[in-house]
C-alpha cells in the first residue's frame, strides 16, 4: 500500500536490501539467536559493505551515505522483517549521528561523523539508573573542571556499548535545576572510567546485547561537550523524535514476517480434509491484521515525510510509534493462535517473534509515553 507512496528509486532500495538481508541476514538469524551473539563477518557486512547501515544518515561531505528519512524507514522494515535484533546498526547508529548532526559545530561534525563513515559503530546512553521515561530526573552528573567535565553515575539498557567506538552520553551538570542541566557528550571506548558492566539478559532480540555502563570519574575534554551546558535534553528528544520513526518501520518488517508465517501455515495446514485458511475464523483475523500493517506503514510514511520536510511531526512520530508497536504485538500474538501447538515449536520462528516483539516494544519510549506525548500535544501541556 505505502509502494504507491514511494518513488521508483525508493522501490529499488527496497527490493536491494531485501535481497541483501535474504542473502546474507536470514541463514544467520538461528545461530544468531541460540548463541546471542552477532557473527563478526555479519557485523563487517553490516557495518560496511554491501549494507553501510550506520553511515546511511551521515553527510556526504563527511564520507557518509546521506540518504532521506523516508529511505531509512524503507531499509529499517527490511532489518526488522530479518532479524530486529540488528536494527541498532541503523538505530542507535542513527542515534549517536543525530546528537552530533544537530547539535554539533561544524568542527565536531567533521571530526566524530567521519569516523562512523568509516564503519565505526556509535551509541547512546541517555537512560540512567533512575526511570528511562523521566530523563529530567537522570542521577548521572557532569561536573566542570579547568578544562573539561568529570562524569559520574550508572547508565542502563545502552544497545551495542559492546561493539560501539564511541558513545554519546548524557549527563547533568547542575542537578539542582533538574531536566535543565543536562547535557551532551562524546566519549571514546577506551577513555578511563568508561567501563561496561553486566549486559541485561534480555528474553528477545538475541544477539542484540544492551549493557550497564559505570561511569566514574571519566575526563571529558571541554571540545567534546555537544552543545552549551543544559542543550543535552532538548537535543535528546529533537533526535528520538527523528528516530523513533525507522524503529516504527522495523515493528512493521516483524509484523509483516508474524504474517507471513501465519498466511503460508494456514495454506498448509489441513484438517478434516480443509486447509484451516478456509475457516473465517482464521482468515478474517488474517485480514485485519494485513490492514493493521498497511495502515501504520502508512502512519509512519507521514511521519517520515513531515521530518523531511521539516516540519513539527512529534505527535504523528509517536501516534505511530503507538500504532506500529500495538500492530507488531498483535501480528505475532495472532501468528502464534494460528500455529496452534507449533507457536511455541523452537523450530517455527514465531516463538522468536513473539519474544523479539515483547522485548523491543519499550524502545525509545514505551508505548505510555508515547502517549502521553499525544495527548500533550491534544490538550496543552
Ligand atoms: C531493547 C531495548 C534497547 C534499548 N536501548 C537503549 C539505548 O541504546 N540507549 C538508551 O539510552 N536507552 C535504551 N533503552 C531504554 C529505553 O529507552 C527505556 O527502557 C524506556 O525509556 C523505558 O524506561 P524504563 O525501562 O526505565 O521504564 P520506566 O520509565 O521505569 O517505566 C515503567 C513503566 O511506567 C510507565 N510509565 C512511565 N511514565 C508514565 C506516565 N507518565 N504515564 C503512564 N505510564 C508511565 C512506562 O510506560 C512503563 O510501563 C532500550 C530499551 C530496550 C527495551
Amino acid at each position: 500500500m505505502a509502494e504507491t507512496f514511494y518513488t521508483k528509486e525508493q522501490l529499488a532500495l527496497r527490493e536491494k536490501y531485501r535481497a541483501l538481508v535474504k542473502e546474507h541476514v536470514m541463514p544467520r538469524v538461528k545461530e544468531i539467536d541460540e548463541k546471542d551473539r552477532i557473527p563478526k563477518d555479519l557485523i563487517e557486512k553490516l557495518t560496511k559493505a554491501p549494507f553501510f547501515l550506520p553511515a546511511l544518515s551521515v553527510p556526504k561531505k563527511f564520507g557518509g551515505h546521506e540518504i532521506g528519512k523516508v529511505d531509512v524507514c524503507i531499509i529499517a522494515e527490511e532489518i526488522g522483517y530479518g532479524c530486529p535484533a540488528l536494527i541498532p546498526f541503523l538505530e542507535i547508529a542513527q542515534l549517536y549521528t543525530y546528537v552530533i548532526k544537530l547539535g554539533g559545530t561544524d568542527e565536531q561534525q567533521k571530526r566524530f561523523l567521519g569516523r562512523i563513515a568509516s564503519g565505526e559503530v556509535g551509541c547512546y546512553a541517555l537512560t540512567d539508573e533512575t526511570p528511562g521515561s523521566d530523563p529530567a530526573g537522570m542521577k548521572s552528573t557532569a561536573t566542570k573542571t579547568d578544562k573539561g567535565f568529570l562524569l559520574n553515575g550508572r547508565k542502563r539498557l545502552i544497545s551495542y556499548a559492546d561493539f560501539s567506538d564511541i558513545f554519546a552520553l548524557f549527563a547533568n551538570e547542575d542537578p539542582a535545576s533538574g531536566g535543565k542541566g543536562v547535557s551532551a557528550f562524546i566519549v571514546d571506548k577506551n577513555t578511563k572510567g568508561l567501563t561496561l558492566d553486566k549486559h541485561d539478559l534480555l528474553f528477545g532480540l538475541k544477539g542484540h546485547r544492551a549493557y550497564d555502563l559505570k561511569l566514574e570519574n571519566l575526563f571529558v575534554p571541554i571540545e567534546d561537550r555537544i552543545g552549551q551546558k543544559g542543550d543535552g535534553l532538548k537535543l535528546a528528544l529533537r533526535v528520538l523524535s527523528n528516530t523513533r520513526i525507522s524503529l516504527s518501520f522495523g515493528h512493521i518488517g516483524l509484523a509483516r514476517a508474524a504474517l507471513e508465517v501465519a498466511v503460508k501455515f494456514a495454506k498448509e495446514r489441513v484438517i478434516a480434509g480443509t486447509p484451516i485458511y478456509k475457516h473465517q475464523g482464521i482468515a478474517f483475523p488474517v485480514a485485519e491484521i494485513a490492514s493493521e500493517i498497511d495502515a501504520a506503514r502508512l502512519m509512519a510514511l507521514r511521519a517520515a515525510v513531515l521530518s523531511e520536510r521539516n516540519v513539527d511531526h512529534r505527535k504523528e512520530t509517536s501516534m505511530a510509534k503507538i500504532l506500529c508497536g500495538r500492530v507488531m504485538l498483535r501480528a505475532v500474538e495472532q501468528a502464534n493462535l494460528i500455529l496452534g501447538g507449533y507457536g511455541g515449536d523452537t523450530e517455527w520462528p514465531i516463538e522468536r517473534y513473539l519474544r523479539d516483539a515483547f522485548a523491543w516494544i519499550a524502545a525509545q519510549g514505551t508505548p505510555e509515553i508515547h502517549r502521553v506525548i499525544v495527548a500533550r500535544e491534544i490538550f496543552g501541556k
